[in-house]
C-alpha cells in the first residue's frame, strides 16, 4: 500500500498541475519531494511549464502590442505592456523604457515601472544612446557602470544589482532603449536574451507606427511654414474649451490677428520674403503669449491667439497692445526692412458666442472694424455692430465667386442731348444678382470690391463685357453713341488696367472714341501722379474722361484746371436742389456755366422730373441722364431701346425728305 501510495500521490499532483496549466494557470508548478522517476518527471514538468509560460506570456504581450497599435492605443500603454512583460520574464524589480530617441537624444521620454510605481518623465538620454547605439546588442552591466549615469539609482534602490540594456532598433536605427534590472550575477539565460530581443523588435515596429501616425497628425493639424497649429487643430482645442459639457465658468478670450500690409510685401518682394515675414510674425506672437495660450495660423496672414483662462478684459487688452506693438516693429528680411503691422479683433467667451464657429466669426467681424477704424489697433466685439459687419463679410466672401458664377451683369442707362432729345450715349452700371442675398446694389458692393482688390478683376470684366456688347450693337447696325464705364481709384493705380482696356477694345474692333471713362475727383486726387499720367494717356488715344459725382469731392479750382478730363457729371445732389428754391437751383446753373468756361461738356445725372429737365435745358446743360428718360436696363432691353429710337429717327428723316 505504501508503495502504491508513493506512486499515486505524485501522479495525482502531476495530473492536477498538468490540468491547471492547460486551464491557463501558467504559474502552476509541482512540488518535488522524491528523488525517483517522479522527481525527474516533476522537474521536467516544471521546466516545460516555465518555458511554455514565458512563451505564452511573450505571445500575449506581442498580441497586446499589436492590438494597441491597431486600435490607436497610446505609446504609454505600449511601454507599460513591454515593461510588465519584462518584469515577469526576468523577475526584475525595475524596468525602464526610453523612447523618442530618433528626434533628439537630449530629450527622451523614460517610462519606468518600479515595484508597482509607474513614472513617466523627460530625460536626457545622450550618454545611454551613445553607448547602446555603438554596441547595438543586449549588454548587461553592474548598476555602478558609468553608462547608467543618474539612472543607476533607480535600479540600485529597487534592489537590482545589474541592468540589461536592450537597444530598440528598426533598420539599424536606434528608436529606443529598454533597461531591465537583474538580480544575482546579472547573467541573462540565452532564452530570455532572445525574448528581450524579440520584444524589442516588436516594440520598434510599434514606435515606427506611432511615428508615422504622428507625422500624419502633424500634417493634418499643423501649419508647415510656421509650425503653429492650423485652423483644424485650433477648432478642436477651442471646442474642448468652450463646448465642453459643464465647461461653464471657464472664461477666456480669442484674439483674431490680421497683418495689415502683408499683401503688399508679398506682391512686391515675392512669396519667399512674405514667408519669412510670416515666420517672424509667428515667433513674435508666440513670444508675447503664455505657455497655456493657443497660437494658431488660420492661413494667409491671419493668426489666432486663445487665452484659455482670463477673467479681466484688461489683461486681454494689454496682450493685444503688446502684440500690436511687436508686429508694428520693423521686419528685416535679408537686409530689407518691411513695415507690416496688424489689426486685432477680440471676443470673450462664453459671452460673445457659445460655439467655435460663432466665436471665430464674431472675432473676424471685430477685426474688420479694427481695420476700418484705421488699422494697427484692436477692437472688442460688440453685439450691436454685428449685423452690419457680418453682412459685409458675407458679401465680400460671396463677391469673390460672383464673377465665376456669372452673377454679375452690365446694365445700361441711356443719356440724351437736352437740346434735341436724341440719344447721346449710355452709362454702363454693374448689377449683382445673388441667389440668396437678392440684388445687391453696386453702391454697397463696389466699396467692398475696392477694399479687397477684387475690383481689378471686376473692372476687367466690365470693360470686356462692354466691348462685346458694343460689338453686338454695331453688328446689328445700331449706334448707341459712347458708352461710359466707371473706374475706381484702385484701378487707376494699376498699370494692367490700361493695357487690358485697349486689348479688349482692339479684340472686338471698338474705337477708343466709343468708350468713356468715369472717375471721381477723389479717385484722381488719391493717386495724383499716376492717375493724371494714366488719364492723359487714355485721352491721347481717344478715350474721353468724365469727372463723376462732380461737386461732392474736395478739388480746388486750380486743381481742376490741371486735371485731364472732358466732361463734368453734375452730381444728383445738385440736381435734387432744382425744385427746392431759386438760390439752390443757381448752384446747378453755376456749375454748368463753369463747365462751359473750362471748355468741358456738362452731363446732369439723376434727373427725375420734367421740371428739372426744363430747368437744365434752359441753363444750357448738354446731356441729361435719369429716371425721367430711362432707368438702367439690361443689355437686351437696351438693344430694343436703341432699335426703337433708330427706327423713329429714320422715319422722321424719311418724312422730312418727303
Ligand atoms: P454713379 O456712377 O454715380 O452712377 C449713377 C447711379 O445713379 C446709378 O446707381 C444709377 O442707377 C443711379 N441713377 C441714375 N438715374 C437716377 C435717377 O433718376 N434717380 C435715382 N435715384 N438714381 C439714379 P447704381 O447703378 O446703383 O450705381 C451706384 C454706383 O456704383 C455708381 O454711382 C458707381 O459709383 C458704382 N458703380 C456702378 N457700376 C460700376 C462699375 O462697373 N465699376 C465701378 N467701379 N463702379 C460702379
Ligand atoms: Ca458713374
Ligand atoms: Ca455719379
Amino acid at each position: 500500500l505504501r508503495m502504491i501510495g508513493a506512486s499515486l500521490g505524485p501522479l495525482a499532483r502531476l495530473t492536477k498541475a498538468a490540468r491547471d496549466f492547460a486551464d491557463g494557470d501558467l504559474e502552476t508548478r509541482v512540488k518535488i519531494e522524491s528523488r525517483n522517476e517522479f522527481g525527474t518527471l516533476g522537474h521536467a514538468f516544471n521546466n516545460m511549464a516555465g518555458k511554455m509560460g514565458r512563451q505564452i506570456d511573450m505571445l500575449e504581450t506581442m498580441s497586446e502590442i499589436d492590438h494597441l497599435i491597431l486600435t490607436g492605443g497610446s505609446i504609454d500603454e505600449v511601454c507599460g505592456a513591454v515593461a510588465q512583460h519584462l518584469i515577469r520574464l526576468s523577475r526584475s524589480n525595475a524596468v525602464a523604457v526610453v523612447t523618442g530617441l530618433d528626434d533628439q537624444v537630449s530629450q527622451a521620454m523614460m517610462y519606468t515601472v518600479c515595484r508597482d510605481r509607474v513614472v513617466n518623465e523627460m530625460i536626457d538620454a545622450s550618454a545611454l544612446a551613445a553607448a547602446s547605439g555603438a554596441s547595438l546588442r543586449v549588454d548587461s552591466m553592474t548598476v555602478s557602470d558609468s553608462w547608467l549615469g543618474q539612472h543607476a539609482a533607480l535600479f540600485a534602490d529597487a534592489g537590482d544589482s545589474h541592468v540589461a540594456i536592450v537597444p530598440v532598433l528598426l533598420q539599424r536605427q536606434l528608436m529606443g532603449i529598454i533597461l531591465v534590472g537583474l538580480q544575482g550575477d546579472g547573467a541573462l539565460p540565452a532564452e530570455q536574451l532572445q525574448q528581450c530581443e524579440d520584444i524589442a523588435e516588436r516594440f520598434a515596429v510599434a514606435l515606427a507606427s506611432f511615428k508615422r501616425e504622428e507625422a500624419l497628425f502633424r500634417q493634418a493639424n499643423y501649419d508647415d511654414l510656421t509650425g503653429l497649429p492650423n485652423r483644424q487643430l485650433l477648432k478642436d482645442r477651442l471646442k474642448d474649451l468652450v463646448e465642453r459639457p459643464g465647461g461653464a465658468g471657464t472664461s477666456g478670450a480669442l484674439l483674431y490677428l490680421d497683418l495689415d500690409r502683408f499683401k503688399e510685401v508679398n506682391d512686391v518682394y515675392g512669396h519667399s520674403v512674405g514667408d519669412m515675414v510670416l515666420v517672424q510674425a509667428a515667433e513674435r506672437i508666440v513670444s508675447e503669449t503664455r505657455d497655456d495660450d493657443i497660437v494658431a495660423r488660420l492661413g494667409g496672414d491671419e493668426f489666432v491667439v486663445v487665452m484659455p483662462k482670463v477673467s479681466r478684459s484688461e489683461v486681454v487688452k494689454s496682450t493685444a497692445v503688446r502684440l500690436l506693438s511687436r508686429l508694428t516693429d520693423v521686419f528685416s528680411v535679408s537686409g530689407m526692412d518691411h513695415f507690416v503691422g496688424a489689426s486685432i479683433g477680440i471676443v470673450l467667451f462664453p459671452d460673445d458666442g457659445e460655439s467655435v464657429e460663432t466665436l471665430l466669426k464674431n472675432a473676424d467681424a471685430a477685426m474688420y472694424r479694427a481695420k476700418e477704424a484705421g488699422r494697427s489697433r484692436h477692437e472688442f466685439f460688440n453685439h450691436e455692430l454685428n449685423a452690419e459687419g457680418r453682412r459685409k463679410i458675407e458679401l465680400e466672401r460671396e463677391l469673390r465667386t460672383a464673377l465665376a458664377r456669372g452673377d454679375l451683369e452690365l446694365y445700361y442707362q441711356p443719356q440724351f442731348y437736352t437740346e434735341t432729345g436724341a440719344l447721346s450715349g449710355a452709362e454702363a452700371l454693374l448689377r449683382w444678382h445673388h441667389d440668396l442675398l437678392g440684388d445687391v446694389s453696386p453702391a454697397e458692393f463696389i466699396p467692398l470690391a475696392e477694399e479687397s482688390d477684387l475690383i481689378v478683376e471686376i473692372g476687367e470684366w466690365v470693360a470686356d463685357r462692354c466691348a462685346r456688347d458694343l460689338r453686338a450693337l454695331f453688328d446689328e447696325g445700331l449706334h448707341p453713341g459712347a458708352i461710359a464705364i466707371n473706374v475706381s481709384a484702385r484701378q487707376l493705380r494699376d498699370e494692367r488696367f490700361g493695357h487690358s482696356l485697349f486689348n479688349v477694345l482692339s479684340a472686338h474692333g471698338i474705337q477708343p472714341s466709343n468708350i468713356r471713362i468715369e472717375v471721381t475727383e477723389t479717385a484722381v486726387a488719391q493717386n495724383r501722379d499716376t492717375a493724371i499720367e494714366f488719364l492723359d494717356d487714355l485721352r491721347k488715344k481717344g478715350v474721353r474722361i468724365a469727372l463723376d459725382d462732380f461737386g461732392t469731392g474736395y478739388s480746388s479750382l486750380s486743381y481742376l484746371q490741371n486735371m485731364p478730363y472732358d466732361i463734368i457729371k453734375i452730381d444728383k445732389s445738385f440736381v435734387d436742389l432744382i425744385d427746392t428754391g431759386e438760390t439752390s437751383a443757381n448752384i446747378c446753373r453755376t456749375v454748368i456755366r463753369m463747365a462751359h468756361e473750362l471748355g468741358k461738356t456738362s452731363i446732369a445725372e439723376g434727373v427725375e422730373s420734367q421740371s428739372q429737365l426744363n430747368f437744365l435745358r434752359d441753363s444750357g446743360c448738354d446731356v441729361v441722364q435719369g429716371y425721367v428718360h430711362a432707368r438702367p436696363m439690361s443689355f437686351d432691353a437696351f438693344v430694343a431701346f436703341v432699335r426703337k429710337i433708330d427706327l423713329h429717327t429714320h422715319r422722321r428723316k424719311a418724312l422730312e425728305l418727303v
